[in-house]
Parts: structure tokens; sequence; C-alpha cells
């Protein structure tokens, strides 16, 4: 997808603070942290929302959520705890449609969220 940006953070067309990355996926920092630890953790395969994940997607998932189990061990908040959230479409305001696991912490969340 040439017009989307996680697939140019993908493909190092535009910087991003990469702090992970294998064969399957890619974690960078948020540009604009909601929390002292504010990680997106995205498949190099441009996949729009979580309503078009399939099947055969299912490994793709599992290590994403591997990757935040982690990234959040590496920067020590896994005991504190920490948030993932896949925002998918208007009502959960996704802005960006290639899917992204947000991996939040470092701080105290709230619960209901925003
Ligand atoms: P969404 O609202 O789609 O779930 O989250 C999109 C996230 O991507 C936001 O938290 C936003 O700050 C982040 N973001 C948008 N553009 C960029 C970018 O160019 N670089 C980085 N590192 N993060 C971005
Ligand atoms: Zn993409």
């Amino acid at each position: 997808m040439n017009d989307c940006i996680f697939c140019k953070i993908v493909d190092k067309e535009i910087p991003a603070e990469i702090v992970y990355e294998n064969e399957e996926v890619v974690a960078f920092n948020d540009i604009n942290p909601q929390a002292p630890v504010h990680v997106l953790i995205i498949p190099k395969k441009h996949i729009p929302t979580l309503n078009n994940i399939v099947g055969e997607q299912k490994k793709l998932i599992g290590e994403i959520l591997l990757v935040a189990q982690k990234i959040a061990r590496e920067k020590g908040i896994a005991e504190r705890g920490y948030r993932t959230v896949f925002n998918c479409n208007a009502d959960a305001g996704q802005d960006v449609f290639h899917i992204h696991l947000h991996l939040l912490g470092g701080r105290k969340m709230t619960w209901p969220p925003g």
C-alpha cells in the first residue's frame, strides 16, 4: 500500500524509533505517546483493520502479542502492568488503517477507557 504511513515505516521510507523487528513484525515508539511507554507493534503485511484478519493469520496475531510481552519485559513494565489495544474503525478512533497493537505502560491506567 504506497499511501500507508505504516507500510512506509516497514519499508524504511520514513523514519521511526524501531524497538524490535523480525521477519513478520515491526515495533516502534508512537510519535505522540500517551504513556511513558507507548509502542506500536505492526505486521509487515498491510492489513487495514482487525475486521480484515483471516484464520491463516492467527499465528501472526499471536506473534504480535508475544512481541508486546517481550517489549513489556524489556521496558520493565511487565510486572507492574500494561495495556494492549487494537482500535478498530471509527467508534474506536482508529486513525491509521494498517493494524497496530498499542502497548501502553509506565503509568496507572484508568478504566473505562475514554
Ligand atoms: P490509532 O488511532 O489508529 O489506533 O493509532 C494510530 C497511532 O499512530 C497514534 O497513536 C499516532 O500517534 C501514531 N502515529 C501516527 N502517525 C505516526 C508516525 O508517522 N509515526 C509514529 N511513530 N507514530 C505515528
Ligand atoms: Zn500499510
